[in-house]
């Protein structure tokens, strides 16, 4: 028989395989037929009517489809007779069927495979959830993934509300924090990393046509978050039913802080990565630590520039660890400065307005020195004046060297820092501060996490995480 022969012959068992199955799925299509036939009632129905119908039985199709494809796929499975243990490798006898039901996003599927037992090692194994990828418990992956999709948006209740509408799978929000608190769990900045490849794509898409390399821009910043402490978790003491009228722990505040690199591509913003958390300063430079040595951010590709507002903190991480980068003071912090000075010299007046435009246009123009001769010139009149003169003096005279705006706007860097601060909007924000909301620090930072990699694109890679992590454990 030649090679040509054995081709035809897997290509002619291929077929008869495929046509059992279609004549399967046609008795599935029937059977469910039947079932659309008894509740269309109505002769001439509306097109509402019949979407509704549809609608409401459409997971019972779906589901039974996805049942006889898994079944005729894996149908050597249910009449195996023999497995080894995965812990001692001993042969161990099939016993009884057992039925389980999984649900997905198209429907309740029921599975029913033979039940393996090793004495000895007291362990249990169904070779087909193996096979089949099964994820412990009733709700399957893909359920998982829309769920936390959608929490990463809007809050729980919310979200089990829209789930059970718009899917037709119902999933309760304590289910949904549970799975949300899995996937997220012992996320680092490295796990929502995209890849160093993705980044350079995103370089070259911006760099095309242009002559001088993009500008990469590093935000740091903080955000702030309603959190609660961690004492708020303890049960109510006294009657259940009865709500207390005030909580008994207060809110807090929190400082999220993060970064964001992204591109500069004429007026547009290009995002490339994003990490917040509540975190101290430590915290935050070790994880810039981690972007730098994961080796994502090609540095030789772009002009990396970092701009800030005049936090020692901050610079002190970027020094150590890009000290090629081109440092900015974000232009709109100074005119903080500018205002309080005015305020204090000149009262709430029109000259005080003048004065920090005026003082706001030679910074623009690069001319820092002026600025810093005119505010010694300047005779407080009172105690506050003075004061509001010498920390402005001072803060200016301290990041001279970042306020070349001129030179910087030549260059096509950018003078302020509304990239992160939209970032904090968009990934902090946006999710954490809902009315009454306050989080514990830990959900807190998951959800951080979660909206860090949708916004990263790395979503997916947290999925397979988790998967792996669920293979793991169920080993
Ligand atoms: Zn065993």
């Amino acid at each position: 028989m030649g090679a040509a022969e054995v081709i035809a012959f897997e290509e002619v068992r291929a077929r008869k395989q495929w046509d059992a199955l279609r004549g399967q799925l046609h008795t599935r299509f029937d059977q469910w037929l039947d079932g659309l036939e008894a509740q269309l009632q109505e002769p001439t129905p509306t097109l509402a009517q019949v979407t509704e119908t549809v609608w409401n039985l459409r997971q019972e199709l779906t589901g039974g489809l996805t049942e006889t494809i898994v079944a005729h796929a894996h149908r050597g499975e249910s009449t195996r007779q023999q497995t080894r243990c995965p812990q001692c490798a001993r042969c161990l006898q099939a016993r009884a069927p057992v039925s389980r039901t999984v649900e997905t996003m198209v429907g309740a599927v029921q599975i029913a495979r033979p039940y393996f037992y090793c004495r000895p090692c007291r362990c249990g194994v169904y070779p087909l959830d193996a096979a089949l990828g099964l994820a412990p418990g009733r709700t399957q992956l893909d359920v998982h993934k829309a769920a936390v999709k959608l929490v990463t948006e809007v809050p729980y209740d919310e979200a089990q509300t829209l789930f059970g509408t718009l899917t037709g799978v119902g999933l309760g929000s304590e289910r949904m924090h549970t799975v949300t608190n899995h996937i997220a769990e012992g996320l680092t900045v490295l796990d929502v990393l995209p890849p160093r490849h993705e980044i350079e794509q995103r370089i070259a898409a911006v760099s095309a046509g242009r002559y001088r390399r993009p500008v990469l821009v590093l935000g740091i910043d903080g955000a702030y978050v309603p959190t609660r402490p961690d004492s708020a978790r303890k049960p109510c003491a006294g009657q259940r039913r009865k709500r207390a009228r005030r909580a008994r722990w207060r809110g807090q505040w929190r400082d999220a802080k993060g970064f964001r690199f992204y591109l500069l591509d004429g007026e547009r913003i290009v995002h490339v990565l994003s990490w917040h958390q509540v975190q101290n300063e430590e915290q935050l430079g070790e994880a810039l630590k981690q972007v730098k040595e994961a080796g994502v951010i090609p540095e030789a590709q772009v002009r990396l520039c970092v701009v800030c507002d005049g936090a020692e903190w901050i610079w002190k991480h970027v020094q150590a660890l890009f000290p090629h980068a081109r440092q900015v003071l974000d232009y709109y912090h100074c005119a903080q400065y500018l205002h309080r000075v005015a305020k204090a010299h000149y009262g709430a007046s029109v000259q005080a307005l003048e004065w920090v435009e005026a003082t706001m246009t030679r910074l623009y123009l690069g001319k820092v020195g002026l600025v810093l001769g005119g505010l010694q010139r300047m005779q407080a009149q009172s105690e506050e004046a003075a004061k509001a003169i010498a920390n402005c003096g001072d803060y200016l005279n301290e990041h001279r060297g970042r306020t070349t705006y001129r030179k910087l706007r030549r260059g096509g860097y950018p003078l302020g820092s509304g990239g992160i601060e939209s970032s904090n909007k968009f990934i902090c924000h946006v999710r954490l501060k809902r009315s009454g909301a306050w989080w514990y620090e830990i959900n807190s930072n998951q959800m951080l996490a979660l909206r860090c990699a949708k916004y990263n694109g790395t979503l997916d890679q947290v999925f397979m995480r988790y998967q792996q992590r669920l293979r793991e454990t169920s080993e």
